[in-house]
């Protein structure tokens, strides 16, 4: 497999032979295509093992062909995919991998972390912006300062979940999927995939396609 046989809008095909990237790894082969379809995903992986990408082609994907004029559509104080993150190092790599795959779309890319002033971070989430990939946190004062609503969020990535339970975040985490509209496309990750965060995927995943590498 290579990636120019999933059909990947032209955009982003562009943007991967920029970065180099010829062959999908092992999860992006299993991820991409159901991903594309509008399939919810569970999957186990470590991070080194492409899977930024396993989630960032397909979400990209869906939110080009969707919208053929280019424009942006994101709300007012929310965003379109949201991504939730344990640390402020992983979110600003993912951020940093939407925005390098995205480099020909229109699509604007957000991170939001704790230990930094809230304000900066409130002025751009006032016009909107499609991803926003943030740490459960600072993601939760946003909400309650009322700078940012969930409610139109059409794409859920919850990384590293299995580091999110580990650092204390499984509150925090449940508060944010209640606020979340029920039609919507999920995508779960984590590196070990014990009984407790077997039961989470369960309940925040409809009929997902299981990956493993
Ligand atoms: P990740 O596991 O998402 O943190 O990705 C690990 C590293 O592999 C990153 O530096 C990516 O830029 C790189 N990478 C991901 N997918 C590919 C690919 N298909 N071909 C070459 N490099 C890749």
């Amino acid at each position: 497999t290579q990636f120019t046989d999933f059909g990947l809008a032209a955009p982003l095909l562009k943007a991967l032979a920029q970065a180099g990237y010829v062959t999908p790894t092992p999860i992006q082969a299993q991820a991409i295509m159901p991903a594309m379809e509008g399939r919810d995903l569970c999957g186990i992986a470590q991070t080194g093992t492409g899977k930024t990408a396993a989630f960032a082609l397909p979400i990209l994907h869906r939110l080009a062909g969707g919208n053929p004029a280019g424009a942006s559509r994101a709300p007012r104080r929310g965003c379109r995919v949201l991504v939730l993150s344990p640390t402020r190092e992983l979110a600003s790599q993912i951020a940093d991998s939407f925005r390098d795959y995205g480099k020909f779309l229109p699509f604007t890319t957000t991170v939001v972390f704790g230990g930094v002033t809230i304000g900066r971070q409130e002025r751009v989430l006032a016009g909107g912006v499609d991803v926003l990939v943030a740490t459960p946190g600072r993601l939760l004062d946003l909400i309650d300062r009322r700078s940012l609503t969930l409610e139109g969020v059409e794409y859920l990535v919850l990384d590293e979940a299995d580091q999110m339970l580990d650092l204390g975040f499984i509150h925090a985490l449940k508060r944010i999927v209640k606020l979340l509209p029920a039609q919507r496309q999920s995508l779960f990750f984590s590196a070990t995939m014990p009984k407790n965060i077997a039961g989470l995927a369960d309940q925040y995943l409809r009929n997902p396609v299981q990956v493993a590498v």
